[in-house]
């Protein structure tokens, strides 16, 4: 397949501009055209006032001439110059509005799609390392590139048409002009082309570099790590690290510059010659009679005007190729489908109780992962249970959720739900049956209660089911010691603001869970800041508020599960033991062991 390039991403940039942002679009192409077809408007009215100044000396002689007369007959021409003079300045001044426009509206639609496009991500492309590669790399430019590109691809046309106009123009007036110029320009190609791909080359072969500097720069901008590089007396090394990359960055660029002025001097000499020669030219032309004075200035204007034009067309294409390089990763990016998406003809079921839910066989491996990591895993969640999964760290537990979640789907073996296969469930009305706090929650900046309210819709909150969620998270005093309570706004950013510890934190997301109450809560080491106590407490309400709703709790602290129904021990990937607490302490196996030795622990921990 032919590697998609700079034609590729241009047309496909000009159809979102035309899309996005219509009307301001449309008046950019407009007056790019008529700047392109106008670049040589007023030299020539010049020249034909001139020639008709010349004409009528010829005929009549100056003194002969009276004022009536020249008025009359130079008037046309006066007027056209006029035009020539404010056309082209009108259309400048409102292209330069048009091009704001077209950036802010095109800037504005772009951002939206992006957003929205995230926002009907699934949760398995949005974690893929592939995915958020293409996110990272997209950001080194941004998406400005995409209006980057819309603009230099108008000017690039522009200039077209300046060079196709002022060719025609040329050709007409004498074909050997014609010839010079295109000769002139042509080593024009050869540079650009050459220095832009090595700029290219450069600028690719320092992606990883740029990343470094990125992370390097943002150790800088975080506090936390600033704090222990400087206590460690370790910040210069990513200091020198940073300069290091951008020292040699500039001198690679410089390096380059220097060499194109090179090419750039000697090219000079080549092009005065023709030039000069297209001067002899026109002179003669003049000299035989064959072109007035007026057109002989217009002809070597126009000349001079097709070398420019030429010029910063190859420039245009230049810069248009440095854009291409990461529109069509943000092409990539708008283009990406979710993995996990609701088949035809799903089923939305409708429950008003929570469904059983029963693994079969079930195993997953992650893509580009060699070993599963999970693996034969069989059990049966009834309605209303509480499950707890125990187990080492990387045993497994949040890649269970994650199925069950569908985040994944099972690479071997069927998740059933009531019966029926979860891939045949609607998507999105299965996470409307899920109430799912993975480790990695969210930390918004707003208010505490709409922190809390964003656990189900986000836009209305309702007070007393805050209040509540509040309180059986264990967050109730601290939120009512806020200067503003249920108000107060997290985050220092605003005027008003505060942060919140850890556990604080901890224990709002909880309390989003509680808020959302759903058919089936899903909690992967949700205490894992907050103390044991706050800990067993928040189990407690889980499993004592939350009567008749099933809930499934993810924990490595063994203390904190022993009411729950049933657990699953998991470890290496597969299910070793299960049953409840009584159960297991008996078999005195992995979870027995597991369990005596943080009861050990905590027990040497409180005599301290
Ligand atoms: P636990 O929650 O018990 O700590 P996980 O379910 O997070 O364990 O991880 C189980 C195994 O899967 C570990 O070996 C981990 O390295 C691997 N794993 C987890 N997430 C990914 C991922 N996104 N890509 C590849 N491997 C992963």
């Amino acid at each position: 397949m032919k590697k998609k390039g700079l034609f590729y991403a241009s047309i496909k940039s000009l159809r979102l501009g035309a899309r996005l942002a219509p009307k301001a679009f449309w008046g950019l192409v407009t007056l790019s055209l008529l700047d392109g077809f106008l670049s040589l408007a007023t030299i020539g009215s010049f020249s034909l006032l001139v020639n008709q100044v010349v004409a009528m000396i010829k005929v009549s002689g100056f003194q002969n001439l009276g004022i009536a007369i020249i008025v009359h007959q130079l008037f046309p021409y006066l007027l056209l110059l006029l035009a020539s003079y404010f056309i082209p300045s009108v259309i400048t001044t409102w292209k330069s509005y048009f091009e704001i426009a077209f950036s802010e509206k095109f800037m504005t639609a772009i951002q939206v799609s992006f957003v929205k496009k995230q926002a009907s991500m699934d949760a398995a492309t949005l974690e893929s390392s592939e995915y958020q590669d293409k996110i990272q790399q997209g950001n080194e430019w941004g998406k400005g590139s995409i209006s980057t590109l819309v603009m230099r691809n108008l000017s690039g046309i522009s200039s077209l048409i300046s060079i196709i106009v002022t060719l025609l123009i040329l050709l007409s007036i004498d074909p050997r002009l014609a010839l010079m110029a295109v000769l002139s320009a042509l080593p024009l190609y050869y540079i650009e082309q050459k220095f832009s791909r090595e700029l290219f080359r450069i600028r690719r072969l320092n992606t990883d570099s740029m990343r470094i500097i990125g992370n390097r720069l943002g150790l800088f901008h975080s506090q936390y790590s600033l704090i222990e590089l400087n206590m460690f007396g370790s910040s210069s090394k990513f200091a020198d690290e940073v300069s290091e990359h951008m020292d040699s960055e500039d001198k690679k660029i410089l390096n380059l510059q220097k060499r194109k002025n090179i090419f750039q001097t000697v090219l000079r000499v080549y092009t005065i010659f023709f030039s000069i020669s297209s001067g002899v030219l026109v002179l003669q032309r003049g000299i035989a009679g064959i072109l007035p004075v007026g057109s002989m200035v217009f002809a070597f204007s126009a000349y001079d005007n097709f070398y420019g034009s030429v010029r910063s067309f190859f420039g245009e294409i230049a810069f248009a190729q440095d854009a291409t390089r990461y529109a069509l990763i943000w092409f990539d990016i708008f283009d990406t489908q979710p993995i996990i998406i609701t088949k035809e003809n799903a089923l939305v079921p409708k429950y008003t109780t929570p469904p059983k839910i029963e693994f079969v066989d079930v195993a997953f491996k992650y893509a580009g992962s060699e070993t599963n990591a999970l693996e034969n895993i069989s059990f049966v969640i009834n309605p209303g249970d509480k499950l707890a999964v125990v187990g080492l760290s990387g045993a497994g537990k949040t890649t269970l959720i994650k199925l069950l979640s569908r985040v994944y789907d099972p690479t071997e073996g069927t998740i059933l739900v009531d019966g029926v296969d979860l891939r045949d469930i609607d998507v999105e009305y299965w996470h409307n049956c899920l109430a799912v706090m993975f480790q990695n929650y969210g930390r918004y900046n707003v208010s505490v209660e709409e922190s809390v309210a964003l656990g189900r819709d986000g836009k209305i909150i309702d007070n007393e089911k805050v209040a509540q969620a509040l309180e059986m998270a264990g967050a109730k005093t601290f939120v009512e010691n806020l200067k503003s309570g249920i108000k107060q706004l997290i985050w220092k950013g605003f005027k008003n603001g505060t942060d919140l510890s850890g556990g604080e934190h901890q224990r709002i997301a909880i309390s989003r869970i509680f808020y959302r109450d759903a058919l089936i809560s899903v909690l992967d080491e949700p205490t894992s800041s907050v103390d044991v106590l706050t800990a067993q407490m928040i189990f407690k309400n889980l499993e004592e508020k939350m009567v008749g709703r099933t809930a499934i709790l993810i924990s490595h602290n063994f203390s904190t599960v022993q009411e729950s129904s049933n657990i699953l021990v998991l470890e290496n990937g597969t299910i070793i033991e299960q049953g409840t607490h009584e159960e297991l302490y008996v078999l005195n196996g992995r979870y027995a062991q597991l369990y005596n030795s943080q009861a050990n622990a905590f027990e040497k921990k409180e005599l301290v």
